[in-house]
């Protein structure tokens, strides 16, 4: 019996918490040396840092992602502890950031910080972070402890199911989060299309973010009705729509969504239970 009750109080207090740090398209919106109304630049949900997010359970704190905005992202939602790092892929506006993640090295207690990412996106970080990645362990200064995806995986309480997506020639990797049975959260950014595969393991998911760059058509980003009929194929409770270009004015173009996608805006935060 005591068994039971301390097994369902652990059950309640699982915690899954997470913050969209940036809901911007590679560019970031504004976009530099572009013209806009007042209004638009009154709403502080058109102001789109670079595409990421943090995910907090009781036993790990994660980044999807180190964007060129990491450290502005970092110090804005006072993110004090981050215990390992996800890639989705190499292009520049998911992965400069990540020597800024030196911080949590000191942090941890002066140690190297896991970082996982599938055989490709490691070669690109290998390549653009030689100094780190080859240079013995200085305090003070980033040092990676590289991990390669290669199927799922687990990382603290989560399952993570990671699925190769189409995104131009670099394509990326989509993923589901698993807790305690659950399936919190679903992450494909930067991708074409959503895959049958990862379509199916989304389906029920709580909330499911997805990549929603612009209405018109993209070789290697799902435009806005792409994005829709995948939300609609998964079914998560919730659907955040993110990577977007200033074409989206999120007041004026919210209206327009179905019910349970919103567009989804820097620091907007979720608790799931
Ligand atoms: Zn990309």
């Amino acid at each position: 019996m005591w068994k039971e009750i301390v097994a369902e109080a652990k059950q309640k207090s699982v915690k899954f918490d997470f913050t969209i740090l940036g809901s911007g398209t590679s560019q970031g919106v504004p976009i530099i040396g572009a013209e806009y109304s007042s209004e638009f630049l009154a709403n502080p949900k058109n102001h789109r840092t670079r595409s990421s997010v943090y995910i907090e359970t009781n036993e790990i704190r994660f980044l999807i992602d180190t964007t060129p905005d990491l450290r502005t992202q970092v110090l804005r939602e006072n993110i004090r502890h981050v215990d390992a790092i996800l890639f989705t892929h190499s292009h520049a506006d998911h992965i400069m950031g990540l020597d800024d993640c030196r911080r949590f090295c000191s942090i941890n207690g002066h140690r190297p910080l896991p970082i996982y990412a599938n055989q490709k996106t490691m070669r690109d970080l290998e390549r653009v972070y030689r100094y780190a990645f080859e240079s013995p362990f200085i305090r003070g200064y980033f040092k990676p402890e590289p991990h390669v995806i290669d199927g799922p995986f687990s990382m603290g309480d989560l399952k993570i199911i990671p699925f190769d997506q189409e995104h131009g020639s670099m394509g990326s990797l989509g993923f589901v989060f698993e807790q305690a049975g659950k399936k919190r959260l679903a992450y494909y950014n930067d991708c074409k299309k959503v895959s049958k595969p990862a379509t199916e393991a989304a389906e029920g998911v709580q909330v499911a973010v997805l990549d929603a760059l612009r209405p018109m058509e993209h070789p290697s980003h799902m435009t806005l009705d792409e994005a829709l009929t995948a939300a609609r194929r998964i079914g998560a409770g919730e659907t955040l729509l993110t990577h977007l270009t200033d074409f989206y004015d999120h007041d004026r173009d919210s209206a327009d969504l179905p019910e349970s996608v919103i567009f989804a805006y820097d620091g907007l935060k979720r608790t799931l239970t």
